[in-house]
């Protein structure tokens, strides 16, 4: 029986109350599979400064350190959002995370299924299967951590702001694996997005992903596209795409551009894959929900669980190598979906099932 470590980090709003339904289904599957679950929770975010003084408290992270894998929840909510700006609950747990763990690749599924289509904000003839795309975007380098990155004042009275765009050749490789390994489970085809006619990190960006995908991965279908025809592309005709990868910033964009037009922020997992190997041999990630806390919906049972679910599936994935218990968890989420079970996400009305009814319509499908 393999016994899977993970650290379990539920966050505050609607985190903790969509996290007990991912570890319910975990709990499920595990049976199915044989599979151990040992896991440690701990806490994050806005729940973490009210009980450690921190956001990220030590010990949550000495925790996230002894596991293979984090499934986390979501971090804030208005009770916090007077703090100054360093120590709100997102800025000051995700970032570190991200830094503690090197946390450089993040996978975000764009999935709406062809019976959600309404959900999006897209007409539905330019969609009519649905959307099924992925969006792999670098996460620790670029513009947001280039130095110099600093606000100065100026002789002559002004002010000047500088953040700076960097990348080397072997972080652009680093992240190209993953866009590989990702095309070559899916459709084979990968659109690298850049702006190469106007920066200097675009212009090594795509020559080191042509010369990359040449050697490494030649059966993929590799295409380049600046970063402002992407962003019109994607509301143009989504499904051009099977994989979008790109520098951190673009990918920040793109990626919740992708998000809106998938419908539901209660249906979009996550994946942020570090450079270094889990005791299982496997990636160390970090797996959680695109959405956030939802102030205005936690408490009330209203909450969309599936995607801390997908996320755990992800985590299964990814950091475990246990693909087919992952594809399960899918697909009992897309048959709950499918039958009807509309969880009550703001997307399909709030008059429609509670998380309790999508919990029980998921389970009866694994
Ligand atoms: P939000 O994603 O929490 O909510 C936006 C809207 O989507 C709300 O109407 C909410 O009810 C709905 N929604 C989101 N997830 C849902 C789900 N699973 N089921 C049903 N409806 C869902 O974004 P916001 O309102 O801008 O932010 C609220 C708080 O969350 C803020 O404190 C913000 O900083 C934090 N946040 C955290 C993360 C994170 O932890 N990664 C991400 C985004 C926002």
């Amino acid at each position: 029986m393999s016994t899977l470590k993970f650290a379990v980090l539920p966050g505050d709003g609607i985190g903790p109350e969509v996290m007990q339904v991912a570890l319910n289904v975990l709990n499920v599957v595990a049976e199915k599979h044989q599979l151990q679950l040992d896991f440690q929770q701990a806490d994050v975010g806005g729940i973490a400064i009210d009980n450690h003084g921190q956001a990220l408290p030590n010990s949550t992270l000495e925790v996230c350190r002894e596991a293979d894998a984090i499934l986390f929840g979501s971090v804030g909510g208005p009770k916090w959002e007077s703090l100054p700006p360093k120590e709100q609950p997102e800025r000051a747990a995700l970032l570190p995370l991200r830094k503690a763990f090197s946390l450089y690749a993040n996978i975000r599924p764009g999935l709406l299924y062809p019976e959600l289509t309404e959900a999006s904000p897209l007409k539905t003839d330019r969609i009519p299967n649905g959307i099924d795309i992925v969006c792999i975007r670098e996460l620790t380098g670029g513009i947001y951590f280039g130095q110099p990155k600093e606000t100065t004042s100026l002789d002559d009275g002004d002010i000047q702001a500088v953040d700076t765009m960097v990348y080397k050749k072997s972080e652009i490789e680093r992240i190209a694996d993953v866009a590989i390994a990702t095309a070559r489970s899916r459709g084979k085809r990968l659109c690298s997005v850049d702006k190469a006619n106007v920066l200097e990190t675009s212009v090594l960006w795509r020559k080191t992903v042509s010369e990359y995908i040449a050697e490494k991965a030649p059966e993929l279908e590799l295409s380049h596209m600046y970063v402002d025809n992407a962003a019109m592309q994607l509301v143009r005709d989504p499904n051009q795409f099977d994989v979008l990868f790109t520098e951190n910033m673009f990918g920040d964009i793109l990626s919740d551009e992708m998000a809106v037009i998938c419908g539901s922020l209660g249906m979009l997992a996550s994946a942020s894959l570090g450079a270094g190997e889990n005791s299982l041999g496997h990636p160390f990630g970090l797996f959680e929900p695109a959405g956030g806390t939802a102030p205005d919906i936690a408490g009330k049972n209203l909450a969309n669980p599936s995607a801390q679910i997908l996320s755990a599936a992800m985590m299964l994935r990814y950091s475990f190598g246990l693909e087919e218990a992952a594809a399960q968890i899918e697909n009992a989420v897309e048959t709950a979906v499918k039958g009807g079970t509309r969880t009550s996400d703001i997307a399909f009305g709030r008059d429609a099932a509670s998380t309790t009814d999508m919990e029980k319509a998921i389970i009866a499908a694994l």
